[in-house]
């Protein structure tokens, strides 16, 4: 009796990875389908890997009597299964759970596709960049390339909202995490099947470029492809370009705005033309818009005078990003987690766990009542702007707004301060980040035809003058590679890192252990506390390691697979503190 091997679509701990069942002799089952199995009382979607004459579990292995079939998922998608799954440290089973999330109970009718292979067209792989100043929006760029192109198309982009706009454009479905389970069903089965020939995603859909005969990335260096937090940790970039190792006739194109930062800085970056006002934000010159100097206030009246839209790009959430005391200094801090604390009218929320705190009218420690002295948010700056006879007039954004959202055609923006543009955390990536999201805004407001107003500290006034042009921008990226360089950060060298969850003596011990066993050159740091984490979650080590940047990716991965139950690895991670 012959036996099939299935992964079956669940959440497990790395080492439990397939299961045998016995099948019928004259069964037509291929090595690529996705079926449906009995598992532990329930019906479960599975994907056959292999089919073989004997089995070491042939006496307790389940008889199927012609199991329903889902899809024909194919040889590519087992070997990036594989792969993904060794990359990241996370089962086989727990990465196709990811991928197809929840599949219906009892499939209608078999969605049966035909083998990729069938339907490819090209003979060769092909793969380019297009760097472009005006990335979307009239139809420049990514959208008109993907109208001309035939075949099956797929469209990653950075966020939901951008995605939804390209789909807008394209008139084609989108697929992100927030659709629900049936829905998202129906359209990656419709992709695989060719129902669907064209689909836009966010990075829960890379793993579709399998399928696909053309994928175009948006923004490809952006570091929302990856998930940071989540498990399994993927990167959607990585999955595309695994898949263009394994496939045959797939071609990538990417719309790239600043390129990714190597040894060799590129020339091809495009130059933003527009030329943004820098005001230096000090002291002096504020006015009653406290996070606005007057130069700034004098140009949106007479942006409202002329009936332009007026739009300010400001960050911190609620009324104070910080609620401090103005005479003695004293922060209130999460009581759960010990973050500082976001004001709102009735109560401090944490940004980082969420929770909900009182904040006392005095201070605690000096009984003082000023609170002034923390960075206005957005709910306090729009009070303010009700004072003005025009505020109506005013949009108020953040920065998921700013990332997502195309400007008003011919508007005034105004950045209230353009460190905010690098994000909150403390990281040898900083100013990496703010050169991608300061450029970003700047094409966009080009693309509007906008005037961009920019307040910023003196100290990055000369960054953000210079990387607007191709030749600044290789300039930065060249001194930016050199400080890698010199304290062994990616790209100059490669870092991994170890998450433990635990008490200290368990990383202790893990770091021994590393101690040993690391080959030659590689070194490691740590561990370091995680702050700011929620107490009912315990603690949280991390261990910093890195080896020479010619390191070969199967040498990673053999190297931690013995941590794997210990530790969650990141062998990518996109973020690193200092
Ligand atoms: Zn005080
Ligand atoms: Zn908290």
């Amino acid at each position: 009796m012959p036996f099939i091997t299935v992964v079956p679509s669940l959440r497990t701990v790395p080492g439990v990875e397939s299961f045998d069942y016995a099948v019928d002799a004259e069964s037509d089952l291929s090595v690529g389908d996705l079926i449906l199995v009995p598992f532990r009382q329930r019906q479960t979607a599975a994907l056959i890997v292999s089919l073989s004459e004997t089995s070491t579990v042939a006496a307790k292995a389940i008889k199927l009597k012609n199991p329903a079939r889902l899809l024909r998922l194919g040889p590519v998608a087992i070997e990036l299964l594989r792969r993904l799954s060794a990359w990241t440290f996370s089962s086989q089973p727990s990465i196709l759970h990811a991928w197809l999330r929840k599949v219906p109970k009892r499939a209608k009718e078999p969605i049966y596709a035909l083998p990729p292979s069938g339907q490819i067209t090209l003979a060769f792989n092909t793969r380019e960049t297009r760097f472009l100043s005006d990335l979307r929006h009239g139809g420049t760029g990514l959208v008109k390339t993907a109208k001309q192109l035939s075949g099956r198309t797929l469209i990653l982009s950075p966020w939901k909202r951008s995605a939804g706009i390209l789909a807008e454009e394209l008139k084609c479905p989108i697929l992100h995490s927030d659709i629900a389970d049936g829905e998202a069903w129906r359209l990656l089965s419709g992709f695989v099947a060719g129902s669907i020939p064209c689909l836009v995603a966010t990075k829960v859909g890379a793993w579709l470029a399998c399928f696909a005969e053309h994928v175009l990335i948006e923004e490809p260096e952006n570091d929302d492809f990856k998930q940071d937090e989540m498990a399994p940790r993927f990167d959607a970039r990585w999955i595309v370009d695994e898949t263009y190792r394994l496939r045959r006739g797939l071609s990538v194109i990417e719309f790239s705005l600043t390129p990714r930062l190597t040894s060799q800085p590129s020339a091809a970056a495009p130059s933003i033309r527009l030329e943004p006002r820098f005001e230096n934000l000090s002291r002096r010159g504020r006015t009653e818009i406290e996070p606005l100097m007057a130069a700034t206030l004098f140009r949106i009246e007479e942006a409202v005078s002329r009936r332009r839209p007026v739009l300010i790009i400001h960050p911190p959430r609620g009324e104070r990003g910080r609620y401090i005391c103005a005479n003695c200094g004293w922060q209130a801090v999460c009581q759960a987690c010990g973050y500082s604390l976001t004001q709102y009218k009735t109560h401090g929320l944490c940004r980082k766990c969420g929770r909900k705190n009182p904040l006392p009218a005095a201070c605690p420690n000096c009984q003082g009542t000023d609170f002034s002295r923390g960075v206005l948010g957005q709910e306090k700056l729009k009070e303010q702007l009700a004072r003005l006879p025009y505020a109506k007039d005013i949009q108020v954004w953040n920065l998921t707004q700013t990332a997502e959202l195309p400007f008003p055609p011919e508007s005034l923006v105004v950045l209230t301060n353009a460190a905010y543009l690098s994000g909150a955390a403390e990281d040898i990536r900083r100013r990496e980040r703010l050169v991608i999201a300061w450029r970003r805004l700047a094409a966009k407001a080009e693309a509007a035809k906008s005037d961009l107003i920019v307040q910023a500290q003196e100290e990055i006034l000369p960054v953000l003058r210079e990387t607007l042009k191709a030749e600044g921008l290789a300039k930065e990226q060249a001194r930016e590679f050199q400080e890698r360089q010199v304290f062994g950060f990616p790209p100059a060298e490669v870092l991994v890192k170890l998450l433990i969850d635990g008490p200290e003596a368990k990383a202790s011990s893990i770091l021994a252990e590393l101690g040993k066993s690391l080959p030659l050159g590689w070194t490691f740091t740590g561990p370091y506390l995680v702050p700011h984490r929620a107490t009912a979650r315990g603690n949280r080590f991390i261990i910093l390691i890195k080896a020479p940047a010619d390191t070969h990716p199967t040498r990673l991965v053999h190297v931690f697979k013995k941590y794997q139950d210990k530790a969650f690895i990141d062998i990518d991670p996109v973020a690193f503190f200092c």
